[in-house]
């Protein structure tokens, strides 16, 4: 049996890695972790049988608490009770498809404690790579992409040199606004933006991929997986989302993987890397897609993405104001407190009143994160 552990199991990764462990019968979950849905992790829980699950609030661990008072199921909460899902003694892997910067702690100390990583949770790679690749080094430990992209690009990188490589091309679907200009997305609402074309995801990462900042934390994300520099990564839009990333090697080879959007394979090729498995689902039919389009990402219009390359060619603190001002914005205005386009705005006014530190400190990461939050908030 693979013993697994979940961060963030009520959410759109979280839900589909326990579709792929209830389709594979050689999968236990030993630990579930969540915000604060205690009625869907009440049924996961009575599924799966998890030794461990951990809620944000005491209050709502209380109320979870009283639902699984018939088990021997231990509920805990906050910060600790993260940090103890992702240590638990048996776990091999843990899945980090919690959403944000709140990741990086319970990440670091499940590297430290010796479990493998099958990474959704790419903000915390965006802010504190620097820390957890040679962490996970050092504890040999693997960090497996779930990022369709970034398993695309593992996939394509198999049986290859490492230093063959010449440069990452990054596929992007282009979001529900590919081809707009600035003067048509003045006055987009929060439905719009939630209207992705290719995939269904949370709420925070279909505005990413609208605003193409996704793609940006996608680039940095690529920079410490494979040890890249940002600007071997070139974004290539691929509007209908079946090549999930290429690699370019230096006699001219492009490697890719495709597929029809599906994020149960790259979360299954992470839980039995090396191994495949059979997958139900559709497969690919050329017939009927007949044809694959490539455009030049517009990094005029959807500069957040070239704020994305500014901010992991600079390295330091600044993806940490890049990622930490996107989250509040992002928060901001799917609250329908700022316009769509003031989340650009103010990562972009972030970014240029920061003096970036060098090889930050976890510390020194969240110190970062607190002053962007308090830049904003002034903002009011
Ligand atoms: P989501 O919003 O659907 O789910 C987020 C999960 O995190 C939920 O279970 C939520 O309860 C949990 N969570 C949030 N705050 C928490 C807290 N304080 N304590 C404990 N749990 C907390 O998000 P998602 O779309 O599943 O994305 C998760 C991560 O995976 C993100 O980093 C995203 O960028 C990445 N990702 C997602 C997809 C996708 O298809 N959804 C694809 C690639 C990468
Ligand atoms: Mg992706």
């Amino acid at each position: 049996m693979k013993k697994i552990a979940i961060l963030g199991s009520t959410g759109s990764i979280g839900t589909q890695t326990l579709e792929v462990v209830r389709e594979n019968k050689d999968i236990e979950v030993l630990g579930l972790a969540a915000g604060s849905n205690v009625e869907l992790l009440e049924k996961q829980a009575r599924e799966f049988h998890p030794r461990l699950i951990a809620v944000w609030t005491e209050e709502k661990a209380k109320e979870l608490r009283a639902r699984v008072r018939d088990t021997d199921m231990k509920v805990v909460s906050g910060m600790e009770g993260l940090i103890e899902v992702s240590t638990m003694s048996d776990v091999e892997i843990l899945v980090t498809a919690i959403v944000g910067m709140i990741g990086i702690r319970p990440t670091v100390e499940a590297v430290r404690a010796g479990k493998n990583i099958a990474l959704a949770n790419k903000e915390t790679l965006v802010t504190a790579g620097h820390i957890i690749m040679p962490l996970a080094e050092e504890n040999h430990v693997s960090v497996l992409p779930v990022d369709s992209e970034h398993s695309a690009i593992f996939q394509s990188l198999r049986g290859n040199e490492a230093k063959a490589v010449n440069r990452i091309l990054l596929t992007a679907s282009g979001g529900p606004f590919r081809g707009k200009r600035e003067e048509d997305l003045l006055n987009v609402r929060v439905e719009d933006a939630l209207r992705h074309p290719n995939w269904s995801m949370g709420q925070k990462i279909t505005i990413d991929s609208s605003t193409m900042v996704n793609k940006g934390l996608e680039v940095i994300e690529a920079k410490w997986l494979f040890g890249v520099d940002v600007d071997q990564v070139q974004v290539v839009v691929q509007p209908q989302s079946i090549i999930h990333s290429m690699v370019e090697y230096v006699d001219g080879a492009v490697m890719a993987q495709l597929g029809t959007p599906d994020m149960k394979l790259p979360i299954q090729y992470a839980l039995y890397y090396p191994k495949r498995r059979y997958l139900p689902g559709e497969r690919l039919d050329f017939w009927s897609l007949g044809r694959l389009d490539f455009e030049k990402p517009d990094m005029d219009t959807f500069y957040g993405l070239k704020l994305a390359y500014d901010a992991g060619r600079a390295g330091g603190t600044l993806p940490t104001v890049f990622n930490a001002a996107n989250e509040l914005a992002v928060k901001q205005f799917l609250n329908r407190e700022i316009k769509y386009l003031e989340i650009i705005e103010i990562i972009e006014d972030c970014m240029k009143a920061h003096k970036n530190i060098k090889e930050p400190t976890l510390e020194q990461i969240f110190d970062t994160e607190r002053a962007t939050y308090e830049r904003i908030e002034s903002r009011r």
